[in-house]
């Protein structure tokens, strides 16, 4: 089975580039800076260079001992939490400003949901000196309020987005209208691996140092650089290809994808896309959806405002469809319960999101030799009011 990209931007049958015609000169624009600028020197010395001394690269690995006894396998945290600004969205960021500069754009613009994305930007943007707009539905602005500060202080202007749901998907919407107007000055700076090829190839390799760096890490403890296991919560996918890409052609390693089951898979109020997805294209790419049955989208729920998008990126779709990775679904009450559970076994705070990964843990069949490594891909800073409003059922 083959798992890379093709020529034409598809893994399997998902993927693609579904945009307006006026986009095609922005977006093949963007195919040829990924194939001239990425593999540069030039590119490559900086880009390294800022995930050193900017984001504090490389990430620990953590053989977390407490957990692994509670677990009875030998259990690895990718601490991404541990990065600038909290999460590894970073590391997308400053690689697509660096290109951005490159291609001689003036403004950057962004989508946002719970904002960790939209500060990322900003926060590249005041870096590199550039304008930065970044589309955020009215919704997420008023539930999100310290990172909307943020994103002021680090001087991005936030754009308020009213249509729809005024929600993430809304957001995205709103930010390709705006690239469809000035498609000349502005580089669209996804924040996942969704979108019109080459931005889930793009993002995949921009975040690929996570497991470049496991590979790299393992063998102090192991002797070996592949793990048994890789565990990582989905939104859109960002932070699973990074750890995944590395070791994706590697069958001894068993991938695990945690998406967000909300109130239950059932509910109607969830964000597990593979569990409930259909074939639709959403914001440029051919890909799983959870919609009704006129193809309306769904405006998909989870506690964790990172993990509720209603697609999902098309290497995922294509993952979990040819069954190379495992899907499991994690309900909020799991995944708060896992919260918990690191932060008074290992003292690590985790954001909501990673929780629905570490969720796995008790699901998984390992064996006492077996090594689980799991992506920690934010702190839980931005969600201490969730985690205080559920205390009480965690009897603290
Ligand atoms: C945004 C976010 C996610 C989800 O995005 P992916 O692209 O699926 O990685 C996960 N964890 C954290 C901490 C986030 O901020």
């Amino acid at each position: 089975m083959n798992y890379s990209i093709d020529s034409n931007g598809y893994y399997g049958e998902f993927g693609g580039a579904y945009i307006p015609e006026i986009l095609h000169r922005c977006v093949s624009q963007l195919q040829e800076a990924c194939r001239t600028i990425l593999p540069s020197d030039d590119f490559k010395r900086e880009f390294e260079d800022l995930l050193k001394h900017y984001v504090g690269r490389p990430s620990p690995l953590y053989h977390a001992k407490r957990l692994s006894e509670k677990y009875g396998c030998k259990v690895y945290l990718k601490r991404e939490d541990l990065n600038h600004t909290g999460a590894h969205k970073i590391n997308n960021a400053v690689g697509q400003m660096l290109l951005a500069r490159r291609m001689g754009k003036s403004r950057i613009i962004a989508e946002t949901g719970a904002g960790q994305h939209g500060v990322a930007a900003a926060t590249v943007c005041a870096l590199a000196g550039m304008e930065c707009l970044v589309f955020m539905g009215k919704t997420d602005i008023e539930r999100q309020h310290v990172n909307v500060e943020k994103m002021k202080m680090l001087g991005a202007e936030v754009v308020p987005v009213t249509s729809g749901n005024a929600t993430l998907k809304d957001a995205t919407n709103e930010a390709i209208r705006y690239w469809c107007c000035h498609p000349d000055d502005t580089y669209y700076l996804i924040g996942s691996t969704v979108g019109p090829h080459p931005y889930p190839q793009l993002v995949a390799h921009l975040q690929s140092v996570i497991g470049e760096e496991i590979a790299r890490q393992l063998p102090e403890f192991e002797g070996r650089e592949y793990p048994d296991y890789l565990i990582a919560c989905v939104g859109g996918g960002s932070n699973a290809a990074g750890t995944l890409l590395r070791f994706v052609d590697d069958l001894r390693v068993h991938i695990v994808l945690a998406e967000a089951g909300g109130l239950g898979v059932d509910s109607g109020k969830t964000a597990a896309t593979l569990a409930l997805g259909r074939m639709g294209i959403l914001h440029g790419a051919r890909t799983y959806v959870i919609q009704n049955e006129d193809g309306q989208v769904t405006e998909p729920y989870s506690i964790s405002a990172g993990l509720d998008y209603p697609g999902i990126g098309p290497l995922h779709a294509h993952l979990a469809a040819t069954k190379r990775a495992e899907v499991l679904a994690i309900n909020d009450d799991e995944a708060l319960r896992a919260a918990y559970e690191l932060t008074r076994l290992e003292g690590i705070i985790p954001a909501l999101e990673s929780a629905h990964a570490l969720a796995v843990l008790p699901h998984l069949q390992a064996r006492p030799d077996d090594v689980v490594v799991i992506t920690v891909s934010g702190r839980g800073d931005k969600d201490m009011d969730t985690y205080l409003k559920h205390q009480t059922e965690f009897n603290l």
